[in-house]
């Protein structure tokens, strides 16, 4: 169960521009907002102004600018400005994934990235699993971890390209970082 008593409550209008930034979705995967992929990092007012931080999923990933035009559109679709701010530190990680964007990632056809999580167990297992310590990819088709990189780089930067070896369809895996 969440403790929801262990963050402040938000004030009413931030609440509400949380809500309004859900409708926005990430440039390259319009099936995920950028709040499911933990993108926003925050939205608060500071000094009587509205500020939405939001971190790039990478340095220099074009979609940045887009997202930030995105956000700026959204809020004033509802007379509301804001100042966009990015935040470099601490880099974003694949971990700030909600679970709802990696079943979307998967039904769009991209595999969702591995957790860090789950490399921190392959860390203390037996020597000859960690030399295979690279999780399998498993395909988001059919399920199949018979899968292999065809190319580290997919249709963006922050994708790898890998072929099903059992339904041979091609798909992009979303690399953790
Ligand atoms: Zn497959």
């Amino acid at each position: 169960m969440v403790n929801t008593l262990a963050q402040p409550p938000l004030a009413p209008e931030l609440q509400q521009v949380w809500a309004l930034l859900e409708a926005v979705t990430d440039p390259e995967i319009p099936v995920v907002s950028i709040r499911e992929l933990g993108i926003l990092r925050d939205i608060r007012s500071r000094d009587g102004e509205l500020e939405v931080v939001i971190t790039p999923t990478y340095s220099g990933c074009p979609a940045m600018g887009q997202i930030e035009d995105d956000v700026r559109a959204a809020l004033q679709a509802h007379g509301l400005a804001a100042r966009v701010v990015t935040q470099l530190a601490p880099a974003w990680t694949t971990d700030w994934m909600t679970e709802s964007a990696r079943t979307r990632l998967r039904e769009y056809g991209i595999a969702p990235p591995h957790t860090l999580a789950a490399s921190n167990v392959i860390r203390f297992a037996t020597k000859s699993v960690a030399q295979h310590a690279l999780p399998a990819v498993a395909c988001p088709r059919c399920g199949s971890e018979n899968t292999t990189e065809t190319s580290h780089f997919g249709s963006t930067a922050c994708k790898a390209l890998y072929r099903c070896l059992d339904c041979m369809e091609p798909f992009d895996l979303f690399k953790p970082h």
